[in-house]
């Protein structure tokens, strides 16, 4: 019996053969109609400076043209330009969401420059964990837009990355899958080029950034996905200081065959054009110069074709799935723990999520009761305060109004002493003007005669004249 027969029926499962055809091995056809019925959907992610042919590459790419105006130079900051397409090819549907940088490596102070980004995709996976943590999910027919796959635009220097470059990757590696390209690669010669991609090879790897490894679990791919891996064996992982310093000398010396440095493939260098030329007797994707034409698809001249077997026809499946396993799980993990969701004891006893739940409640309705009863001294201590603020404030107009009592009693009795004295002045005056008046009488009295005694002198002498 076959080894792994016994172990299966240690499990308490039992091989019975079966006697004649019953269906079952059409699971996997099921499943591919399945999945071709409902549609697939992809998301790239193309980071780079404004104005490295990251438009121009995905329109070569996907041998369309996708809509959108070339950028300026002139953003203010970073931001993250989404479209959603709807391609078909045969009968396969995709749902292809292409997310562009805009404005990236276009400021003086590029520190931030990365912060978009990461928000972006974080973004994106706090909605795909909110779908999944809805009671009713329709995961089924959900839109993910979690980012399958993040080109990095490099741009054809030939020098080495740039500062702006080694810190977005770094920020990025735990959060999608990165594939380094280096843009424009027309530009930049077939020597200088091999050492180019040594140098950034080897500075991603004393940086410890992380790109995306092209998986070789899968016989039917291992050996193509292989020669893309391991172009340089055992790199990942070194932290030689010939390395550390981009010395090449070095890695000759750990590499006597030559031939594998030189048969790099990563970074993946392209070009992009959307114009078709006639080379020979067929129409074909180029850039045309005074000095030649460069071919799109000509192994020879860039690694296009690579780019696109590795990126579409041979691991879309597993960018989504690294996405979904690696990342989001991730993602996931560290929300879910912020959250206090765990999933052992201190004793590493098994957590269930009814116990985190309960155990979560309990501590919430404890710190609740914490707060209540801070929140209750709180308020007790504050009507204390007002309470003698209102006393202080009392007594203050207590004697305010004592004060003002005692200045309004001398005043008054200032006022009734003058009252007083002018009533006197008045009575004095009263008597005054009594006793002129009796004068005055007495004396028109005394003047009334003497008239009298005139008028009977003039009637007996009419020649006495009057004053
Ligand atoms: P984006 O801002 O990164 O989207 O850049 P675009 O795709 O708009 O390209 C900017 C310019 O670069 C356009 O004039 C393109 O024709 C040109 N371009 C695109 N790809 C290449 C390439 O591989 N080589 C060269 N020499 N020019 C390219």
């Amino acid at each position: 019996m076959a080894a792994a027969e016994v172990a299966r029926q240690g499990e308490g499962c039992r091989t019975v053969p079966l006697s004649g055809h019953v269906g079952f091995d059409s699971l996997p056809d099921q499943l591919v109609n399945k999945s071709v019925n409902h549609g697939f959907c992809f998301n790239i992610l193309c980071v780079g400076e404004t104005g490295l042919g990251k438009s121009t590459l995905m329109d070569t790419l996907f041998n369309t043209k996708f809509e959108g105006d070339p950028a300026s130079h002139s953003q203010p900051g970073v931001q993250l330009k989404s479209s959603t397409y709807d391609l078909q090819e045969s009968n396969v549907n995709l749902k292809l969401t292409i997310v562009s940088t805009v404005g990236f490596g276009d400021q003086i102070n590029k520190e931030d420059s990365y912060k978009p980004i990461v928000e972006f995709i974080d973004a994106q996976f706090e909605a795909y964990l909110q779908e999944e943590l809805k009671i009713k999910r329709v995961l089924h027919n959900y839109h993910d837009t979690r980012i399958h796959a993040c080109l990095y635009f490099i741009a054809p220097t030939g020098h080495s990355l740039k500062s702006l470059d080694l810190v977005t990757m770094k920020k990025l590696d735990s959060k999608v899958n990165i594939i380094p390209i280096i843009a424009k690669s027309d530009a930049i010669s077939k020597s200088e080029l091999t050492k180019f991609k040594i140098k950034i090879t080897s500075e991603l790897v004393s940086n410890g950034v992380q790109i995306y490894q092209f998986p070789t679990d899968d016989e039917s791919v291992a050996e193509i996905n292989g020669t893309m891996n391991s172009e340089l064996p055992g790199l990942w992982g070194l932290s030689r200081p010939e390395f550390d310093q981009g010395n090449f000398a070095g890695l000759e010396n750990l590499y006597p065959n030559t031939d594998i440095i030189r048969n790099a493939h990563l970074p993946f260098a392209v070009i992009g054009s959307t114009e078709e030329l006639k080379i020979g007797n067929k129409m074909m994707k180029a850039r045309q110069y005074p000095w030649g034409t460069v071919q799109v698809e000509n192994e020879a001249h860039c690694d296009f074709v690579k780019l696109r077997e590795m990126l579409i026809r041979v691991n879309m499946e597993d960018l989504r799935e690294q996405t979904h396993t690696r990342h989001y799980e991730l993602y996931r993990r560290c929300k879910l723990e912020e959250m206090g969701f765990k999933d052992t004891d201190p004793d590493s006893k098994p957590f269930s999520l009814q116990e985190t739940y309960e155990a979560k409640r309990n501590e919430f309705l404890g710190e609740l009761q914490k707060k209540e009863e801070a929140m209750r001294q709180m308020f007790v201590q504050r009507v204390k305060e007002k309470e003698a603020e209102l006393k202080e404030a009392e007594k203050e107009l207590h004697e305010k109004f004592d004060r003002l009592k005692k200045l309004h009693q001398d005043e008054k009795k200032k006022l009734e002493d003058k009252k007083k004295s002018l009533d006197d002045e008045v009575n004095a005056f009263k008597q005054r003007k009594t006793a002129a008046e009796l004068l005055q009488s007495q004396a028109q009295q005394a003047g009334g005669s003497q008239t009298l005694k005139r008028d009977k002198e003039r009637k007996n002498n009419p020649w006495l004249c009057t004053e």
